[in-house]
């Protein structure tokens, strides 16, 4: 269950409005990429549904239920951030196991759950190593571990590959991918990458100034974009 609806949300930082009324529905089990060139507002629409910054107004419901003022942690939602912020001092299970120990969760089920996740992730050989002995695209597993182990109604990712080399993004991309295949799992992917958004994506948000430019599958933005703004991000021949 991952139905994510935003209804007349708007943000404003002082007096300065980042996103205008906006409202976009992202279906339960989509693959959703916000694109959009740097310091259109996707960073903070994500922030929005993950309850990191509160709307200025308007609702946002989770699942049909009002999540508007619900507190992050209990959202049932998952954020994977650009940065991997795992503890150095721990073993990738505990990383992994991190957000259920807090969570005071019983230590069978811990078990079972990050096994099950490692699983996912081929990180079953690598459990009891520290993440200085992993490479960058282990350590963005157990990111992405840490996340699957809550077993949320919705994965948050902000520009999570922006960190690691060219060669390397290309491969993530298709774990990532891959993962939703398995998961079919709600995933919103931020990105301004346009080939990224164009390969993962069931559905491309393109996003400018805070607005939704034009929502559609990305054969839909290719063949018929509304605008030059988006033929342009799209890379469409128009
Ligand atoms: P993107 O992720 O698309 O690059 P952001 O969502 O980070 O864009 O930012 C959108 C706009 O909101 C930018 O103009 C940015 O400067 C502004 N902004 C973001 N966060 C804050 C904040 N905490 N305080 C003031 N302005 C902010
Ligand atoms: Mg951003």
């Amino acid at each position: 269950m991952g139905r994510i609806t935003l209804d007349k949300v708007t943000k404003s930082f002082g007096a300065v409005e980042v996103i205008p009324p906006l409202d976009l529905t992202i279906e339960d089990g989509e693959f959703t990429v916000f694109v959009g060139p740097s310091g259109c507002g996707k960073s903070t629409l994500l922030r929005l549904i993950a309850g990191l910054e509160d709307v200025s107004s308007g609702q946002i419901r989770i699942d049909s239920k009002d999540a508007t003022d619900v507190p992050p942690a209990r959202r049932g939602l998952a954020m994977v951030f650009q940065s991997y912020a795992l503890y150095p001092h721990m073993s990738v299970r505990k990383n992994i196991a991190f957000p259920l120990r807090m969570a005071r969760m019983d230590r069978a089920e811990i078990d079972r759950r990050v096994e099950a996740a490692a699983s996912v992730l081929n990180l079953t050989d690598y459990l009891d190593r520290r993440p200085g002995q992993l490479s960058g695209g282990q350590r963005q597993r157990v990111a992405i571990g840490r996340a699957i182990v809550r077993e949320p109604a919705a994965f948050l990712f902000d520009e999570p590959l922006s960190n690691l080399d060219a060669a390397l993004r290309v491969g993530m991309r298709l774990e990532i991918s891959e993962l939703h295949e398995r998961l079919t799992t709600t995933m919103i992917y931020v990105t301004h990458d346009q080939v990224e958004a164009m390969t993962m994506a069931d559905r491309i948000v393109v996003l400018r100034a805070g607005h939704i430019e034009q929502v559609g599958s990305p054969l839909e933005l290719y063949r018929t974009p509304r605008n030059l703004f988006v033929a342009g991000f799209i890379g469409s021949p128009r």
